[in-house]
């Protein structure tokens, strides 16, 4: 059984400028508190890439996008292809996160092309997936992620570019998080449906949490079954929260 890194991403959403690159030289100085097998990635504002990436080089610190469009280049006025954050320095891009499902209406097939994008341009892609609170309240939890989970992963995706995070829509940005055993039967769900159509190489393909992960209850939802670390939010904005997040690893 090969045993799967832990990821600790914070996601910063649209925040951030400039000035900022002083907050994340902070999680610079004090990502050596960090286990040492613990991946560890910032994913700021595309305008901060090339800065994040300059001031993390040589560091265990990767960057990431937060999307990206799925054609390398073309009018696509004001999008960013996969090709340009890689440009930019990242090595990963954020895709299908819930924010731009619901207010850029982005589909299972959006997300699969822009999965597809970053694979080709030599980047992992985060794919998100994860239920509305309706759905939750109405028993469809398992059958979401999992339709989601087959529309939103492209049929040749490879372990070291694709990892998944399992993000309920109803616990970003509320403070409320899925019990463990929630967690775990959703987690143990993918993992299984990624065998299926992976087989044996999908044993290496990461399964994160992610909704309102904080430095007072990471340690018990990083230790959840089948959570191969978080994608954080909020929390990833301070750079001491975002250090405790990836430091509950002991
Ligand atoms: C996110 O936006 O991916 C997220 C998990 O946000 P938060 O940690 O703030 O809930």
């Amino acid at each position: 059984m090969p045993s799967r890194r832990p990821l600790v991403a914070g996601n910063w959403k649209m925040h951030g400028l400039k000035a900022s690159v002083a907050q994340f030289e902070g999680i610079l100085r004090g990502c050596t508190r960090v286990r040492g097998d613990v991946d560890l990635m910032v994913c700021p504002p595309a305008t901060l890439i090339a800065a994040f990436a300059a001031a993390a080089e040589g560091s265990r610190v990767a960057i990431g996008g937060q999307d990206c469009h799925a054609e390398p280049s073309g009018a696509h006025t004001g999008d960013i292809s996969a090709e340009m954050l890689a440009d930019a320095g990242a090595r990963a891009v954020i895709v299908g996160h819930s924010e731009r499902r619901t207010y850029h209406r982005e589909t299972d097939a959006d997300v699969r092309g822009k999965a597809l994008a970053a694979s080709r341009a030599g980047l992992v892609a985060i794919v998100c997936i994860g239920e509305t609170q309706a759905e939750r309240a109405a028993g469809q939890t398992l059958a979401v992620v999992e339709r989601q989970l087959a529309g939103s992963v492209p049929d040749r995706a490879q372990p070291d570019h694709l990892v998944i995070a399992y993000e309920p829509v109803w616990a970003i940005g509320t403070g409320l998080t899925p019990t463990a055993t929630d967690i775990e039967e959703v987690h143990g769900m993918i993992r299984e449906r990624l065998a299926t159509r992976f087989g044996r190489p999908s044993e290496e393909m990461r399964v994160l949490y992610g909704g309102s992960v904080k430095p007072d209850n990471a340690r018990e939802l990083l230790a959840v079954g089948g959570v191969d670390g978080a994608l954080v939010g909020g929390a990833s904005l301070k750079a001491e929260d975002f250090l405790a997040i990836a430091t509950a690893y002991a």
